[in-house]
This record gives structure tokens, sequence and C-alpha cells, in this order.
């Protein structure tokens, strides 16, 4: 099959971005800030459905980006939607929290072996700050080691981006490379006595470059540091976290952190973020002050127990692995049909593809070329995959890639 690769931005597009640059700084902020990654994609979404979206123009996309992480079952998924629906007909924000964190805190305990209790927040950056403040408060200590390049948020104690933020805002980091744990050791002989927190993502997964899993001797290096050392090991699986292992990202190595921060795929889409702990870091836990308005709030955490209900009847991971793995396949011959060498980097539900000896340049280009024709994706940010991609949805995929590709060739003409 074909499909006519969709000209330019369209004109509902062009309108909403005169009028956001008008009352929305830059036109719009953050990662969701298109201009500052493409040309082509549109900045403004009406809709979702499965693992399609639809922009402000009508224009729909096969989704591989899935909200950037959240949504890990599909939008709009029935069974989610429906707790969500339920739920805010009774209530969202009251003045206490609803019954329903007990009985998430329960699940979560439940399927996350290294958790002996939960917490609940909204974003990725309030579990990982909530983790270190709990780190903090148990040890006493001040110094946390992250590696370089590592994302674990915006605030400004973590913010990659120096605008706005002063060099005493992060002056209890220190930095460590990833997979290299001598430097980690280095990184903690350098913390002397006041070694709070090594915080670790369960792989590599920063921007603009390959993804790199953990080596298996880095992963218990770390653990074995943080037992040496009396650090908390804080695992950051905002990112991959219930989309690789509903256990935790870490599981399969065998290697299990002291609190891990969670967000993206917890509530598919809703607002919602955890931390989990083990037992001995339950009375640091109660001992700090976090909380939040809407961090009690009803909705997002039944969105919270119906999606890990349906991550726990098994099927979900096993489909992203398989849809994940034929699109990486599908990817990769279609790259040499064309000719061009590519390198797919991370776990296949969380792909990633750089054209080798590229600037980015060939790579936005066919990003670029693949929204035109109808597959929603990042040029150097990772995708997502969801339990909603059927394998017919990645054959479709495919079929738009390989136009992406067909195009991208002659643009080089
Ligand atoms: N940690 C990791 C690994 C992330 O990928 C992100 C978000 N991309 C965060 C923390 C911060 O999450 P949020 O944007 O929800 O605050």
């Amino acid at each position: 099959m074909t499909t006519a690769p969709t000209a330019a931005l369209g004109d509902r597009e062009l309108a909403l971005r005169d009028r956001a640059r008008q009352v929305i700084p830059g036109g719009m902020y953050g990662h969701m800030n298109v201009e500052a990654f493409s040309s082509a994609h549109p900045q403004f979404m009406v809709s979702g459905e499965g693992c399609r979206v639809t922009d402000a123009d009508g224009r729909e996309y096969f989704d591989l980006m899935c909200g950037w992480g959240p949504v890990v079952l599909g939008h709009r998924h029935p069974g989610v939607t429906a707790a969500i629906l339920d739920q805010l007909e009774r209530g969202d924000c009251l003045d206490g929290t609803s019954p329903v964190a007990v009985e998430y805190a329960e699940l979560l305990v439940d399927t996350v072996p290294a958790a002996d209790w939960a917490m609940f927040c909204k974003n990725g950056t309030d579990a990982t700050t909530t983790c270190v403040t709990i780190a903090r408060a148990a040890a006493g200590k001040r110094k946390i080691l992250v590696a370089n390049g590592a994302y674990h948020g915006a605030a400004p104690w973590c913010a990659l981006r120096g605008a706005g933020v002063t060099s005493e805002d992060q002056a209890h980091l220190i930095h460590y490379e990833y997979n290299d744990l001598a430097s980690a050791e280095q990184a903690a002989a350098e913390a002397g006595d006041d070694l709070a927190a090594i915080l670790v993502c369960p792989m590599r997964h920063d921007v603009r470059r390959d993804q790199e899993l953990a080596e298996p001797e880095f992963a218990r290096g770390l653990r074995a540091l943080a037992d040496r050392t009396g650090a908390a090991l804080i695992l950051d699986d905002v990112r991959c976290g219930h989309r690789l292992d509903l256990g935790g990202s870490w599981e399969p190595l065998g290697v299990r952190p002291d609190l891990s921060a969670w967000s993206k795929a917890l509530a598919n889409g809703q607002p919602l973020g955890a931390v989990t702990g083990v037992d001995a870091l339950r009375e640091a836990a109660r001992s700090v002050y976090v909380t939040g308005s809407f961090w009690y709030a009803a909705v997002p955490l039944a969105a919270g127990l119906a999606t890990l209900r349906e991550l726990r009847k098994g099927q979900a991971l096993p489909d992203m692995l398989r849809t994940g793995t034929r699109l990486r396949e599908g990817l990769a011959a279609q790259a040499k049909t064309h000719g061009y060498k590519i390198r797919q980097t991370g776990p296949v539900q969380m792909p990633v593809l750089y054209f080798a000896g590229d600037d980015l340049s060939l790579g936005t280009a066919w990003a670029e070329a693949a929204v035109r024709r109808g597959v929603y994706l990042h040029p150097w940010h990772n995708w997502f995959l969801s339990a909603a991609h059927t394998d017919a949805d990645i054959e479709a995929i495919l079929d738009r890639t390989d136009e992406a590709f067909t195009d991208l060739r002659r643009s080089a003409r």
C-alpha cells in the first residue's frame, strides 16, 4: 500500500501556533516544543484512540511516542477509561485521598519485589525528588551520585539545562559514567562520609545518543557500593517502568533498589507518579514532608489501579516485545534495501534509530518524512510501543516507514 505524504503543516496547526506564540512563551515549552526537533511534526493533537493520534487538522498518525511514554495500553483503553469515568462521577480531588490509594499501593507492593511500601505523586520529577529526599533523611547525608547526561527531571537540583539553574542547586551532585563502575566508585570516594544515594536509570536512555543497556556487573557493582557505603540505591524507573518488567526494570538482572521512582506508564496517561521502597527506609519515608495539592486525586489512582490490573493479566508486555521485535527487524531490512546504515539500540519496546555518521540531519529528515507519511516518531528521543499496537498496525507502520526511506533517498538526489 502507499500513502500520499502530507505537504506541509495544516492551516489549523499554523493558526494555533500563531495564537500560542502570543500567550505561551516560545509557543510551547519543554519536550513538547516540536520546533526544537522538527519542521514537520504537528504541535497540537486533538484525540487519540488505540495506537493512533489525530492532529488539529484531522490528520491521523500511527503513534510511536505514546504521549512520550505514559500510554502503555493504548489511548482510551476501555478498562482504564471506565475506571476514570466511574471515579470521576464520584469525585476526584476530595478532602482526603480515596480508598483506591490503599488498594493500588497494595497491588504495587505485591507486583514489585523491591517494594514494601508505596507513596503517590504526580510526575517523574516528584518521584525522583522524593526518593532523593528520603535517602538524605535516612542517611543524614547530602551527596547524590548521578550518571553524566542522565535525565531525572526538570527541577533545578537535577535539570540538565543551565538557564535559571545555579551551581548551588546542584552542589551535592557528583557525576559518574553510566556502565563504568570504577567511575562510580571514584565518585563515592569523592563524597567521603557524606554520601546519601546512588541514583541510576535502568538503562542509559539519554537523548541524541545510542541507548545502552545496563551491564549486569555494573548494576551489581552499584548495589554492592550502596551496601558498602550505606547509601540508598535509587532506580529511576520513570521512563522504563511497567513497560519492560512489571516487577521493576532491574528484576531481570536480579538487582533490587532500595527506592524506585515511577511515573509515565503507571496510569496509561493519567498524571501519576509513585515512589516505592524497602522496609529499612519506611521510617525515613514517613519522616519527610512531601506533598502536593493534586497528589491524592482519586481519578489518576483509579486509572493506575486499572492499568496495573490489566498489565498483570500478562499479555501486554509480551505483546510489546513481539511487535517491537518485528518493527526493529522491519526497519533494519528497509534501511538495508534503501542503502542506509542505521543503528537501533535499547529495548525493542523503547526503540531509537540513528543513521551512521549522521549529525542528526538525516535522522531528522527521515523522521519528518515518516510523520508526513502518517507515523509519529522522534529523531533523537526514544520512541515507545504500546500494547495497542497490533501485528497489523506494525505492518502498516512499516509500509509508511518504507515510503519515508524512499522519500529520503529522493530528497538527497
Ligand atoms: N526520570 C526519567 C528517567 C525520565 O525519563 C523523566 C521524564 N522524561 C523524568 C525522570 C521526569 O519525569 P516528569 O517529566 O514526569 O517529571
